[in-house]
């Protein structure tokens, strides 16, 4: 069983600074705590549907294949959802953390950006991007910001038809990132699992993959979760307030 706190401990903030190699995965509670909806698994502001049909179908890839306009519709709803959301300070933690280690990745199951904007760098995105778009014909991928959309985005290398660069429901998790995130969770001494309880595959073989190669796990929830078993830590509370104090107070 992890040992289970209420904030950052001044020995809890010395394993962090003693520390080479961090590793974070975030997920849905993170993006939630900047009020966007969360569409599997807790908080107030869930989803199960839009228009009458399940979330799980929107997000399809079956639903892309014969009704792709209605995919980008759903994303586009989105998408102006996210518009006005700004980082909250656990994101903008996470981006000081990256300046302060030598070898730091964040990978997230996130897909609103939100990282990026708080200045987040080696970010490894898992389930994609909203904000990007990938052609059908040439699977190049670009930047797709406007919204509302009039019209699904052309390719701006070859001009043919492009969908979300989002992972939907029945995909495989684009080539590369996961094997880089697991790369990068061997390597480290610390991986911290925070706004997920980090169930669903394959995310969820990353903080075991850690464990097992040395790495000590410390977990960031509101709630003990299903990982809580295989951390060392649980700090329970919201990433906003336990994620700054392990910079607090501190110069640089
Ligand atoms: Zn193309």
């Amino acid at each position: 069983m992890s040992k289970v706190l209420r904030e950052v401990t001044d020995e809890l903030r010395r394993m962090f600074d003693s520390a080479r190699s961090i590793v974070v995965l975030t997920g849905a509670g993170v993006s939630a705590e900047s009020g966007v909806p969360t569409f599997r698994g807790g908080g107030g502001s869930e989803m199960w549907s839009w228009r009458g049909r399940p979330i799980t179908e929107l997000s399809s890839a079956e639903l892309l294949a014969t009704d792709p306009a209605l995919v980008w519709e759903w994303f586009d709803y989105r998408r102006g959802l996210l518009k006005e959301l700004t980082p909250n300070p656990g994101h903008f933690a996470l981006a000081e953390w990256e300046r302060r280690f030598e070898s730091f990745a964040l990978v997230t199951q996130n897909i609103d950006d939100l990282h990026r904007v708080a200045g987040s760098m080696n970010l490894f995105e898992l389930h994609g991007n909203i904000w990007r778009a990938r052609c059908l014909r040439c699977a190049s991928t670009f930047e797709a910001r406007e919204t509302p959309l009039e019209s699904a985005p052309a390719c701006f290398v070859c001009g043919g038809a492009s969908r979300p660069d989002v992972v939907l429901f029945g995909e495989m998790l684009p080539e590369g990132v996961f094997e880089r995130a697991e790369e990068a969770a061997s390597r480290a001494d610390i991986f911290f699992v925070i706004g997920t309880s980090a169930v669903v595959y394959p995310a969820a073989s990353l903080p075991i993959l850690a464990k097992q190669t040395g790495a000590k796990i410390i977990e960031v929830n509101p709630e003990q979760t299903d990982i809580s078993f295989l951390a060392d830590v649980t700090v329970l509370g919201l990433a906003g307030e336990i994620l700054p104090q392990f910079i607090s107070g501190r110069a640089h």
